[in-house]
């Protein structure tokens, strides 16, 4: 049976699909069977130039050679070990691996197996490092508005992104969410960092007026924030809010789930902006999208106070996953990492981000386009002149983008880009050239 046929025989309802349109897809199913590189290979033979890496997770390209080996490796020599109490040597080598390329200080990692449980994780640390040193009415998390953490209870709670919350009720008690930094109007088409808005992060300042700083565990932010539609921090914004923080005992969680592992030309967005959270949320590129794998970069401040509260012989944070440091994720990671570096993928990244930019922002040129957004190998295409015509105008364009072989990705009224970092000039031209000749077909 073709991959055709094998559909037609299953049914499509069983498979209950994640932050998808069900009724909408199983209409029309876009089936995928196959990756290599840069393309995505359909059920109908048709090749797609992946535009978003995965989910903003390939960043090494589909299925590279020496990752797919250390996984078929692993898998044939220890399939699972549990992590508690027990231990396999490459979830420790990972451990050290990853934190020689954290920012100093940050030299401990927790193993989770994705964004949602990292941020979760996260959360859960700032509370319990607060009850640790004898602070335990420091409860409160600030996040942001239009702000992604995943879909934890914790990380939802601090996310600020209507639709995905609404159906859910109050969720956690005493969240609360600062302003987002979008500013359309002082900083619209800024190729790179804006230049406005440094002053968005003071909302801080008078957020904890209100509250009483002592009762505030932990602020947590994407640095970049991807998930709705690419917003980059002003000039100056994110020394801000570290120095509010620091200010008031309050720990900074930098979201680098989409950030991390070479997005901004560097391994971590902490290393392009050089300001030094007190943990980071990652996942994603960590296993380059093939096995799940997330976790917590912590500082050697928030691992002390745990190990150093707890009884000899207690359990120093009640926590874990059956899966956390997954011998498969362990090795996948570590093959990654090895690839990352000895390829120069982070270093490719920061080289063709000019040309990047260049193409980016050519499309200003184009009818439709409402502001433009970059920075590293991201870039977020806002559309339409108010936000109900822009999203329909950005599902028209992944349509005629996927006719044609391209992948993008349209959140809201703006198309999101994220590809891996390996893309060459020409597949950049041919990215940014079909989307300029969708919005000109519009
Ligand atoms: N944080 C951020 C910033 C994300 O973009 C995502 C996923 N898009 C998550 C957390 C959640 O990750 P996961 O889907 O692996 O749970």
């Amino acid at each position: 049976m073709d991959t055709h046929q094998q559909l037609n025989a299953n049914s499509l309802d069983a498979y209950w699909m994640p932050f998808t349109s069900n009724r909408s897809f199983k209409t029309a199913p876009q089936i995928v069977t196959g990756a290599q590189g840069m393309y995505y290979s359909m059920s109908d033979g048709h090749k797609l130039l992946d535009g978003i890496a995965g989910l903003w997770c390939v960043n090494a390209g589909h299925g590279h050679p020496k990752i797919v080996e250390a996984i078929q490796k692993q898998a044939a020599q220890l399939d699972f070990a549990s992590s508690f109490g027990f231990g396999h040597p490459l979830a420790f080598e990972y451990a050290n691996r990853l934190t020689s390329i954290a920012p100093q200080g940050l030299d401990h990692v927790f193993f989770t197996n994705s964004g949602s449980e990292a941020t979760d994780t996260a959360l859960k640390l700032a509370l319990a490092y607060h009850h640790a040193r004898g602070q335990g009415q420091r409860q409160r998390i600030i996040g942001r508005q239009r702000g992604y953490h995943g879909v934890g209870f914790g990380g939802l709670s601090a996310a600020g992104m209507g639709p995905h919350k609404k159906q859910f009720g109050m969720l956690l008690p005493g969240a609360a969410h600062m302003p987002h930094t979008h500013d359309p109007v002082r900083n619209a088409f800024s190729p790179g960092q804006p230049a406005h808005g440094a002053e968005i992060a003071d909302a801080l300042d008078q957020m904890l007026q209100t509250f009483d700083p002592s009762t505030v565990a932990a602020v947590i932010v994407e640095p970049v924030a991807g998930s709705t539609g690419v917003l980059i921090p002003p000039v100056g914004y994110l020394e801000r809010l570290r120095q509010i923080c620091t200010q008031n005992g309050i720990l900074l969680i930098f979201d680098e789930v989409v950030t991390g592992f070479g997005r901004l030309g560097r391994p971590f967005a902490a290393d392009r902006f050089d300001v030094t959270p007190d943990l980071i949320a990652i996942a994603k590129g960590m296993t380059n999208g093939a096995v799940p794998m997330g976790g917590v970069i912590a500082s050697n401040a928030v691992h002390e106070a745990l190990m150093q509260n707890a009884a000899s012989g207690a359990v120093e944070f009640s926590h874990g996953y059956t899966y956390s440091g997954h011998p498969l994720a362990s090795a996948a990671a570590l093959a990654t990492l090895d690839v990352y570096v000895s390829e120069g993928m982070f270093e490719h990244a920061a080289s063709i981000e000019p040309f990047w930019q260049e193409r980016a922002h050519a499309l200003k040129r184009v009818a439709g386009v409402a502001d433009i957004r970059n920075l590293g190998l991201l870039a977020g295409i806002e559309l339409g002149e108010d936000v109900a015509g822009g999203k329909a105008m950005a599902k028209k364009v992944y349509d005629y983008c996927f006719e044609r072989g391209v992948l993008v990705r349209p959140v809201a009224n703006t198309i999101v880009l994220s590809p891996p970092l390996v893309i060459s000039e020409t597949e950049i031209d041919m990215l940014f050239s079909t989307i300029a000749m969708s919005l000109r077909s519009l």
